[in-house]
């Protein structure tokens, strides 16, 4: 069996990675969200372990310093990192693993992981993004503006992505989601332990 794909998925707060991925789940078996670590406060309705791993600061720079994270980057103030040990064991018993990140920790996993899938996922327009983060109503004023300053920020980076995907319609973006990773699972260097056991018959 081939190891599964490391698929990093980031976009600005708001374009729709969350309900993306939630279909995408729904839809695909054979994939597992990793759950990151963050010192910032849950949200309502967040619980610990699913939405994320809560921890103080100091508990959070512990496990940088011990080498359990596979990146790690601060977003608006806060401490965000991808527990390591998960997400080479998910991809070593064949599931794809994706990693709803921002792109300071992206670029840090495409460095240390050159196999890494990196897909950005963006609003079909800047005022539809705008829209999207105020009707959620769970952030304070200032904290969207905060992420809609960050968001423009993120933007530029996209083109160091391999994949970009425009959430307009969202079963569409699912549906090209899909295209992106079936054909990524069949690039040469992902399909090396089905060739050696063909060969080795
Ligand atoms: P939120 O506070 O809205 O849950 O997340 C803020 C940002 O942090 C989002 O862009 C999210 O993708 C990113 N994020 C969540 N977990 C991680 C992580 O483990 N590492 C990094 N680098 N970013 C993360």
């Amino acid at each position: 069996m081939n190891k599964g794909l490391l698929i990093v998925f980031s976009g600005p707060s708001g374009c729709g990675k969350g309900t993306i991925l939630k279909q995408f789940l729904a839809r695909n078996e054979d994939v597992r969200v990793s759950v990151s670590a963050t010192t910032r406060a849950p949200r309502e309705g967040e619980q610990e372990g699913v939405s994320y791993f809560f921890k103080t600061k100091e508990e959070f720079e512990e496990l940088v310093r011990s080498g359990g994270m596979l990146e790690h980057a601060t977003y608006v103030g806060n401490s965000y990192g991808t527990p390591r040990a998960s997400v080479e064991a998910w991809r070593e018993e064949g599931y794809h693993v994706v990693l709803e990140i921002e792109v300071q920790g992206a670029l840090q996993v495409k460095r240390n992981c050159p196999d890494a899938l990196l897909v950005f996922v963006l609003p079909p327009s800047f005022e539809e993004l705008e829209r999207r983060l105020t009707g959620r109503g769970t952030e304070e004023p200032q904290v969207v503006a905060r992420r809609l300053a960050m968001a423009k920020e993120e933007l530029e980076s996209a083109g160091q992505y391999d994949y970009i995907l425009v959430n307009d319609v969202v079963e569409e973006a699912v549906a090209d989601l899909e295209t992106i990773v079936n054909a990524e699972q069949m690039k040469t260097p992902h399909m090396q332990d089905f060739l050696k056991g063909l060969c080795e018959v």
